[in-house]
């Protein structure tokens, strides 16, 4: 582009430095070519007055010596006849054009025609026709192209090595900041900051990017302490709420009535759901979520789940394949139920009409491998890994089964932390779910501010 503009802007220049320079030499010629037919038609005044033809071709022959350029020269009467006329040697005859505009002078391709009058007593008695020769004006051009040609390659390679130069410098920054947008936007850690302390336009690009950056965390942190007050203050009445409803279905001996109130013991459990998840989140972003260490056999902490599970599940049978027998992990033993009550209340939600979900575990040296299957929906491949995300959930399911898209990121969270792996595979129908936990007794991540 630069390279474009800089040849566009030179050859117009150029251009009107050839147009201005030819037209001046122009100009030039036809004032001394009308000088010599101005002196030639002095001579020939007194040839015209006696009709002496000879003595004015003696006068238009000097010409050979006096301007070699002259190719022919024709001096005409008042009344527009040939008075005397002169070819130089080895040139054509001159034949005067019909249009016979005194004064005028007129360019050829290779000639210049003047007709001047010849003027006695301010009156006109003939005129004079030269016909000049213009080899140097041929010249003149060619030599003009030729330096407005070189000019222009050289302006166009001194273009070419700033702009390879300058390019790499404008495009490195522009695609750093472009890749620090793609992994923002797909790891959402808003923390990234991009360093510059240009003065250009770019620079101003990567400050806004920097203070839109910044504004999305504050508004992230008034959000998180919002989340986190908000579900503090609403334990305590929930918990009260509750209490007070398990008394009523104590005392209440109305059928009809107890109904009434174990709908509302049923949503209020909800609700004490996404309460705890939501403590979980502000935990999570604040960095105080924390594991209770010990050690203890995960074989049977699977088992018991399921069973417990199973209970609560009548529409799914869930099936457990594959067992690794006895296993030792060093974990948070509530924090790891809860991740498997997550996936499998997941795998029960999200596949409506089903009746199976599968759950296996193996060990290999160093981890537990845990697997739970469903058969539902599935997850898009590009939706794989937002779904780790908190408050994400898949485009096509948010209108028809209710959820907040904070257990996979508390799932993830907790996995994490005991330096374990979560993911998600799809096989043909439904979804996948695995985690992993190292079997060996490591010791738990440090906290940290996710
Ligand atoms: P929630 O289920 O409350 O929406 P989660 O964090 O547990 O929140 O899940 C996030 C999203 O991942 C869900 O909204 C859903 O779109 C998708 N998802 C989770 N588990 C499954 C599954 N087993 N099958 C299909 N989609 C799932």
């Amino acid at each position: 582009m630069q390279m474009f503009t800089s040849v566009l802007v030179l050859s117009i220049v150029f251009a009107v430095f050839v147009i201005t320079d030819i037209n001046s030499y122009k100009e030039r010629k036809v004032k001394s070519v009308k000088s010599i037919a101005q002196v030639v038609g002095t001579n020939s005044i007194s040839t015209l007055q006696f009709q002496d033809e000879d003595a004015a071709k003696e006068i238009l022959s000097e010409l050979h010596n006096v301007a070699p350029e002259i190719i022919n020269a024709a001096i005409l009467d008042k009344n527009g006849n040939l008075f005397a006329s002169y070819n130089r040697p080895g040139s054509d005859t001159f034949i005067i054009p019909s249009n016979k505009n005194v004064g005028s002078s007129t360019f050829h391709d290779h000639s210049l025609l003047v007709n001047n009058p010849i003027v006695n007593e301010n009156e006109i008695i003939g005129n004079v026709f030269l016909n000049v020769e213009l080899n140097e004006l041929q010249q003149i051009k060619k030599s003009k192209y030729e330096i407005t040609a070189v000019l222009l390659i050289v302006a166009l390679g001194f273009s070419f090595l700033i702009g390879a130069a300058v390019q790499p410098y404008i495009s490195k920054r522009l695609l750093r900041l472009l890749k620090t947008m793609n992994e923002v936007t797909e790891s959402g850690d808003y923390s990234k900051k991009i360093s510059d302390d240009g003065k250009d336009e770019i620079s101003v690009l990567i400050k806004v990017y920097n203070n839109l950056m910044l504004q999305v965390r504050k508004n992230q942190q008034k959000k998180d302490e919002f989340i986190g007050i908000a579900s503090h203050e609403f334990k305590t009445p929930l918990t009260s709420i509750k209490g007070y409803l398990d008394l009523l279905d104590l005392m209440e001996n109305d059928e009809g009535k107890k109904q009434l109130v174990g709908k509302a013991q049923r949503n209020v459990n909800k609700l004490e759901v996404l309460i705890k998840d939501l403590l979980d989140v502000s935990k999570i972003q604040s960095g105080q979520l924390e594991l209770n260490m010990q050690r203890f056999n995960i074989d049977e902490l699977i088992k018991e789940t399921i069973a417990a599970f199973q209970m609560l599940s009548p529409t799914h049978h869930l099936i457990l394949k594959n067992t690794s027998g006895e296993a030792f992990v060093y974990a948070d033993k509530q924090r790891i139920e809860q991740v498997l009550i997550n996936l499998l209340s997941n795998a029960i939600k999200y596949s409506p009409g089903e009746k199976e979900v599968i759950i296996s575990y193996e060990k290999n040296d160093t981890d537990m491998i845990i697997k739970i299957t469903d058969f539902g929906i599935g997850i898009a491949e590009e939706e794989r890994l937002n779904i780790f995300e908190r408050f994400y959930r898949t485009k096509d399911i948010s209108v028809h089964i209710s959820g907040f898209g904070l257990g996979l990121y508390i799932c993830r969270d907790i996995i994490k932390r005991h330096n374990g792996k979560i993911w998600v595979e799809t096989q043909g129908k439904g979804s996948s779910f695995y985690f992993t936990l190292p079997l060996k007794t490591k010791e738990p991540v440090l906290q940290q501010k996710v």
